[in-house]
């Protein structure tokens, strides 16, 4: 049996038919730009984060920017995050020119250690961002509670976890804006790029919308140093219909990540530990293993594509040598990137390519 890591067409195929005639509406229509689909795919994704206000704009990381410079951060601030997380994160926050300060992860679900998140507060730091990586959230409680004790904003990078709960409240409500990406393969992805930022704050919200769209609040009339950042009325329909299905797309990867947990015994593998209050919404299913290339090397050669999510931490990229971090400055987030790796999970997995991957790792021991 062949299983793949990730395979859109099975999804494109069963949503075809309703993708198609959305997608011939705004065609016809000729309304390309922040039109209707746009309107309502804020609407929703606001109501499903329990928040205000949602600004669609083009991407993640740009979302990420905006999202740091609505609040006022820029040249010589900190922004104390993660280094276990994909590029754009901390990219976002030297790309307004601040510093990214890193702090260590927790060996139990990969996620920023809150409780060394005070120790590197300075009075640089301006704001922490988190990242609920792999679709699991955050400790928000703890988090926001230090952020409140020493005044500084909070940036969900919620790319991972639309869907997601922190103690019964969704992500995307737990900062003072939060970022979301459509990127294909995300759990809510589009057909190309898109992003979303989301607030409570009116303030913010008016802010975000103007800088969107090159500092307009009113037609030709320029405010602000803005962008051309929004999504389009094609990649916004898109999304009108996939959102129906996400809470059912969720709930199977949720159920597929629970056979993993239960069903693979085989003793080189670690599996991560989610809180019991949280709910994890498992844009990967990530594992640990002293024998991590040897496995990989069997799955592949019984059919089954794996991934490592991340190889090299954000701090020991080259990119980030400027910041002067080296090997040995976060030991957690060292041993994980040498040990962890990713397996199948998709909503359109089937029980028996489930099946084949447990008993391919349990007859393998
Ligand atoms: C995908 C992702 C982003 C960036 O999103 P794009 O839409 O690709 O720009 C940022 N942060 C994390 C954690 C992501 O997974």
């Amino acid at each position: 049996m062949r299983v793949s890591f990730l395979d859109l067409k099975r999804q494109y195929n069963m949503i075809s038919s309703e993708i198609d005639v959305r997608l011939n509406e705004v065609l016809s229509s000729c309304n390309f730009i922040l039109g209707p689909n746009v309107s309502l795919i804020e609407k929703q994704i606001a109501k499903l984060c329990g928040a205000s206000y949602a600004v669609a704009c083009a991407n993640g990381t740009d979302a990420l920017v905006m999202a740091l410079e609505a609040l006022g951060i820029g040249a010589g601030d900190e922004v104390i995050t993660t280094s276990f997380t994909f590029f754009a994160t901390a990219e976002a926050i030297a790309r307004v020119g601040a510093r990214p300060i890193f702090v260590d992860i927790k060996e139990s679900d990969y996620n920023m250690n809150e409780n060394l998140i005070e120790e590197k507060i300075t009075d640089k730091t301006k704001a922490i961002m988190p990242v609920h990586i792999f679709g699991a959230p955050c400790n928000m409680s703890k988090i926001n509670e230090i952020a409140k004790k020493y005044n500084l904003k909070v940036i969900e990078d919620a790319c991972q976890a639309i869907g997601a709960a922190h103690k019964s409240e969704p992500v995307g409500s737990l900062s003072d804006i939060a970022c979301f990406s459509f990127f294909p393969t995300k759990n809510l992805g589009c057909y190309g790029d898109g992003g979303m930022m989301v607030t409570d704050d009116y303030e913010i919200y008016e802010k975000l919308k103007m800088m969107r769209f090159h500092g307009q609040r009113i037609k030709y009339e320029n405010e602000m140093m803005g962008y051309n950042s929004r999504l389009d009325e094609m990649q916004a329909a898109i999304l009108n219909v996939k959102i129906a299905y996400l809470d059912m797309w969720n709930k199977r990867r949720i159920a597929i990540a629970k056979r993993y947990m239960t069903e693979i015994k085989n003793k080189d593998i670690l599996m991560p530990l989610y809180r019991e209050e949280d709910s994890v919404v498992f844009h990967l299913f990530s594992v640990k293993s002293d024998n991590r290339e040897n496995l990989i090397k069997l799955l592949n050669e019984k059919g089954i594509e794996t991934g490592i999510y991340y190889r090299i931490p954000l701090h020991l990229q080259r990119a980030f040598e400027g910041l002067g971090y080296s090997y040995g400055d976060l030991p957690v987030t060292e041993t994980l990137c040498d040990k962890i790796f990713s397996l199948p999970i998709y909503p359109e997995m089937t029980e028996d390519e489930v099946s084949y991957v447990i008993e391919t790792l349990n007859a393998n021991m």
